[in-house]
């Protein structure tokens, strides 16, 4: 009875095989046709758009940072107090890094493309946010020798498929021939999210979680920095990671994102 009813069963399972095979090729030439058939839904308000991921009215909606801002921090100022003029928060806390740029102002509608690059599988957006900072960081970037994208730890790099810091910083690389060095900066101890600490604890928290890894100094010493990043809030994150290139004996380190919180009762002037 078994010897007889294993040779279907194998065909069965063969066939069934062959099936999953087919369904796989199929969804997967479905899947081709359908982003040919359909254009690409704008991320922040799903209407068809067609290049950059977002909608001319959308992109509207982003506040792009311009001249005037603080020199130091990016933070654009009201109104312009002249060149060389520090916001009152670099004077007060002084980075450890020389300078930020940011390509806007993080509002609702850069928090829907921040999001949906770090947490929807956006990558298609990599090139647009990647271009934005690109030019808000052309000084820096002039200046730059070296990009290094800061690190998720191992720990959240496994839940995601990739960096978007990453691609971000891939995106700017190719745009401006600055070289990436992916692996340089690691997460040497991790760390809680970010969200919902205070200013205070989101400095201790990544105090000393960053190091430059010992294979990749070369990388690092001597060379003028670009520490590429999505967001800068409080700037706990960047500072650390601008401390830890600068124990690597980084000549200078600047710190490039595609969004930074603007604090309006906190704006300088
Ligand atoms: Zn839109």
């Amino acid at each position: 009875m078994d010897a007889e009813a294993s040779p279907p069963r194998s065909i069965a399972s063969q066939l069934r095989g062959a099936l999953r095979a087919c369904r796989g090729a199929w969804s997967h030439a479905a899947k081709l046709a359908l982003d040919v058939a359909l254009p690409t839904l704008c991320v922040a308000c799903r209407e068809p758009v067609d290049g950059d991921g977002v909608c001319a009215g959308c992109w509207a909606k982003l506040s792009f940072i311009a001249p005037p801002f603080c020199p130091r921090l990016g933070i654009p100022f009201v109104y312009d107090p002249g060149s060389d003029m520090l916001s009152m928060e670099a004077i007060a806390n002084p980075p450890a890094y020389a300078r930020a740029r940011a390509a806007v102002r993080y509002d609702d509608v850069a928090r829907t493309l921040v999001h949906a690059l770090k947490y929807q599988d956006r990558t298609d957006l990599a090139p647009a946010m990647g271009r934005w900072m690109a030019r808000a960081g052309h000084e820096l970037l002039d200046d730059a020798d070296v990009l290094v994208p800061v690190p998720l730890h191992w720990r959240r790099a496994w839940g995601r498929r990739y960096n978007q810091s990453g691609a971000l910083a891939r995106v700017i690389e190719r745009r401006t021939g600055v070289r990436m060095a992916p692996e340089a900066l690691r997460r040497i101890r991790p760390t809680e999210q970010q969200i919902g600490l205070s200013r205070t604890q989101r400095a201790s928290n990544v105090q000393g979680a960053f190091k430059v890894a010992t294979d990749r100094q070369s990388l690092i010493t001597g060379r003028r920095v670009v520490l590429v990043d999505d967001v800068l809030t409080s700037g706990a994150t960047v500072d650390a990671c601008a401390r830890a290139l600068l124990r690597a004996k980084a000549a200078s380190v600047d710190v490039l994102v595609f969004a930074r919180v603007v604090d309006a009762h906190k704006s300088p002037i």
